[in-house]
């Protein structure tokens, strides 16, 4: 058959395929798209900044990366249990305890493919079709989409740059019905890198103890970027311990984010139903990657401090930057490397003949005029506002900030 011949046929087989409602009903990664389109300007040869992906600018410390070596020596090459190496749990188990004063058994970890699938086991395991699901806004983009391939209905509470985007107690409990079945939230949270205090957590804590059958997901893979002090986690209280997960990961605080592994701390049957989906999905994470981050979770993590306070000190100079641009608000973050002000002062504003509606709009403005690549707010769900990662060098952030403004100064 001609090659020409073998295309048509394809496209044919191609125009019947149709593709899952599951599939299509979800949208594509808003952190990851833009992240891509920014690569494909930068490769027809713009000098587009991206601040648009959460990936620290730091590279993996080297005695991680000596362990990965040393196990590829010792031909850590094959299958490994599904839920991690038995010492690698013992010693995220030995983490917990150290830094979170949290007790995990080995049988109630379950190491995944990034945090990213540790979540979508949790969901997976969970979620039966129309279970609701309560998520405060903003979130991180994934939530939501996950949520809805497992066919559960987002239940969104909107906690607004007033409150420093966080939600109380009873904004959780007005959201309550007979049919919730699962609350997830990050501290440090993206896209705000606000930071729950214990007396916040305290307060959800003491709504969710009223409602054991429902499970928390605290989301924890910022908790060693936090600028204001000790990280607080929502499993400490021992009224709800038994209903929450507590995800983690190495790809933030260890600069360790192609390296694909994240963790849950979870009442021994959800573990167990994490262990069940992974089995059928990826197997394990790889080996030569668990192995490396026993060392990870063995170190000390004051070891990251001269990298907490780089971030804290761009956090200074993007606040400093933003303040500067009359019409932006922005909240002070306590942790992660976010910042997500609010630019609705100027929906309605026009360049040329284009007027822009929404921080969509708004940052495929500052990417085609300022040549700087940002994630509008909307697959937040806080369309108001545009998110700024500030995982780059002083000299990325300050550039990309005098091109900003000068791109908001051009709106009228
Ligand atoms: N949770 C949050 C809040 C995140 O920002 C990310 C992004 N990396 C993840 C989970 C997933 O991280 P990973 O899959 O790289 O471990
Ligand atoms: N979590 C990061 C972000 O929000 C990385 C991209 C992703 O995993 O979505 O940008």
């Amino acid at each position: 058959m001609l090659l020409s011949e073998n295309n048509y046929l394809c496209n044919q087989i191609q125009l019947m395929i149709q593709l899952s409602d599951r599939l299509l009903a979800m949208e594509e990664s808003a952190t990851i798209a833009m992240s891509r389109k920014s690569r494909e300007l930068k490769a027809q040869g713009l000098d587009v900044i991206s601040l648009s992906l959460g990936e620290p600018d730091f590279h993996t410390p080297q005695f991680i990366k000596d362990a990965a070596v040393e196990a590829m020596e010792q031909n850590y090459t094959m299958y490994t249990p599904v839920p991690g190496y038995d010492d690698l749990r013992e010693s995220i188990s030995e983490k917990f305890r150290r830094d979170n004063n949290l007790t995990y058994d080995k049988s109630q970890i379950v190491v995944s493919t990034g945090a990213k699938q540790s979540i979508a086991n949790v969901v997976l395991s969970l979620i039966n079709p129309g279970d609701e699901v309560i998520i405060p806004a903003p979130y991180w983009v994934s939530y939501l989409e996950i949520v809805k391939v497992a066919e559960g209905v987002p239940v969104v509470i909107n906690a607004g740059i007033e409150k420093d985007f966080k939600i109380s107690g009873a904004d959780l409990e007005a959201a309550i019905t007979p049919k919730t079945k699962l609350f997830m939230f990050s501290t440090p949270c993206n896209p705000t890198g606000s930071v729950y205090t214990k007396e916040e957590l305290q307060d959800i804590a003491n709504v969710l103890k009223k409602y054991p059958h429902i499970v928390a997901m605290s989301d924890e893979i910022y908790e060693h970027i936090n600028f204001i002090g000790k990280h607080e986690s929502l499993a400490q209280f021992p009224e709800v311990y038994n209903q929450v997960v507590t995800v983690n990961g190495v790809s933030k605080a260890w600069a360790m984010t192609g390296w694909r592994l994240g963790y849950i701390g979870a009442p021994k049957e959800i573990a167990a139903a994490c262990d069940k989906v992974q089995g059928q999905f990826t197997s394990a994470t790889c080996s030569i990657t668990q192995r490396a981050t026993i060392a990870a979770m063995k170190a000390d993590p004051s070891v990251l401090k001269d990298m907490i306070a780089a971030f804290k000190s761009r956090r200074e100079l993007v606040l400093k930057g933003l303040a500067e641009i009359p019409g932006l608000i922005a909240n002070q973050p306590g942790g992660a490397f976010y910042v997500f002000p609010d630019c609705s002062s100027f929906f309605g504003k026009k360049y040329g003949d284009k007027v822009i509606h929404n921080s969509d709009e708004l940052c495929l403005y500052l990417l085609e005029e300022g040549l700087v690549a940002l994630v509008g707010g909307e697959s937040f769900g806080a369309p108001n506002c545009f998110r700024i990662s500030y995982a780059a060098s002083e000299e990325t952030l300050t550039k990309a900030l005098s091109r900003m403004k000068e791109a908001f100064a051009k709106l009228s």
